[in-house]
């Protein structure tokens, strides 16, 4: 209750830096929340998936400050109700619940200890949870330096993609003390329907690397039976309705489909925009990859994986969604599919 009572206090100071005709317009959208007693938070990374994020925050009633280094992102909050903040430090000086959603490890480390970052003016007793997907390793240094300020810091890393960003159906794999799951759990159920506690500090990114692998994998495998049926005369919604009531079932089947009109709004039926970045599959694969070497796992189908979508993201598919993999197999196909193939990942 004291920490309530303290973001609404210095939620109060910051809304009385603007002008009162401001005040009063804004404080109709935003102090709204705080007479239900739901604290100011910090959030911070609003690409494909903190946007929806945060949107889900301001829908059910929190008041936010955010901050990205995208103004175009930040403008798009600022008209759902947020307000926007010039810095981490600015935010972490306002509040003692922050969430990040940033895209890798050094995003993570300039934010949290870079300057003007959060552990510049973090508040005692402040919880921060970062849902990137990063180095396990990074998420235990944010956690030591953010312990010896006094507050607490919690990876959260999520699956589910951007319509589960969106309709708030994320899974969220949390590592940090279990001491600290409860408060935390309360922020992220409002973005999510699985909240699960992991153990300490960097288990969330273990699981959450883990699924990442899989995933990788799985899109690739479908992409090819997409492909490989489409060539051998199926029609592309009949065959993923006989996969995703057969023994080859997966989400890459069954909810986002690689192959474009098999399924409305995903992302291969958007010209392969949006969604989950091909770089960003490629960073999470070498995160497996690296923590396969340090425990001594065979990961030889991750490893094939890490290669097919470096390869993608040299060649300039990085910013598509990965299931373009399926786009690219399909270019492929012909009779020099061979020599297609060899110009392509040799
Ligand atoms: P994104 O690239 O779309 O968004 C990242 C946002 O962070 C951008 O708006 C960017 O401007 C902002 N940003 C970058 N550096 C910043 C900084 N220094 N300060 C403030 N803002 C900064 O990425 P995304 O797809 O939203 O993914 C975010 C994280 O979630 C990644 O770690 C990704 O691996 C993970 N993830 C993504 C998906 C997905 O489907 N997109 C699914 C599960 C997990």
């Amino acid at each position: 209750m004291a920490a309530v009572n303290q973001t609404k206090i210095m939620f109060a100071n910051l809304m009385r830096k603007k002008t009162p005709k401001t005040i009063c317009k804004r404080c109709f959208s935003v102090t709204r929340p705080v007479q239900n007693d739901k604290p100011l938070i910090g959030f911070i990374g609003l690409g494909n998936m903190g946007n929806h994020m945060a949107r889900n925050l301001v829908s059910k009633g929190y008041p936010l400050l955010v901050y990205d280094v995208n103004t175009d992102a930040v403008d798009g909050l600022k008209q759902a109700g947020a307000k926007a903040a010039v810095s981490p430090a600015e935010i972490a000086s306002n509040t003692d619940r922050i969430v990040t959603m940033l895209p890798a490890s050094q995003h993570v480390q300039q934010v949290y200890a870079g300057d003007n970052g959060l552990l510049s003016k973090v508040v005692k007793g402040s919880i921060m949870i970062d849902s990137s997907t990063i180095d396990p390793a990074v998420s235990k240094d944010m956690a030591k330096a953010a312990e010896s300020k006094g507050a607490f810091y919690l990876d959260a890393p999520v699956s589910g993609g951007v319509n589960a960003a969106r309709q708030a159906l994320l899974t969220f794999m949390v590592g940090g003390p279990e001491s600290k799951f409860p408060e935390a759990e309360a922020i992220l159920q409002n973005m999510g329907k699985n909240v699960v506690h992991c153990g300490p500090v960097g288990t969330g990114q273990a699981a959450k690397i883990c699924n990442n692998m899989l995933l990788g994998i799985s899109m690739i495998g479908t992409s090819e039976t997409m492909n490989l049926g489409i060539k051998l005369g199926l029609d592309p919604k009949m065959l993923a309705k006989i996969l995703n009531m057969s023994s080859g079932r997966c989400w890459s089947s069954d909810t986002y489909n690689p192959c474009p009109g098999v399924f409305e709004n995903v992302p291969s039926s958007n010209n392969y925009e949006g969604g989950f970045g091909t770089a960003l599959m490629t960073k999470d694969l070498g995160l497996a990859n690296n923590a396969a070497k340090d425990t001594n796992s065979a990961v030889n189908l991750g490893r094939e994986a890490l290669e097919i979508y470096t390869k993608m993201t040299e060649k300039g598919y990085g910013g598509k969604d990965f299931s373009v993999i399926f786009k690219i197999l399909e270019e492929m196909s012909g009779p020099e599919v061979e020599k297609k193939k060899k110009e392509f990942f040799d």
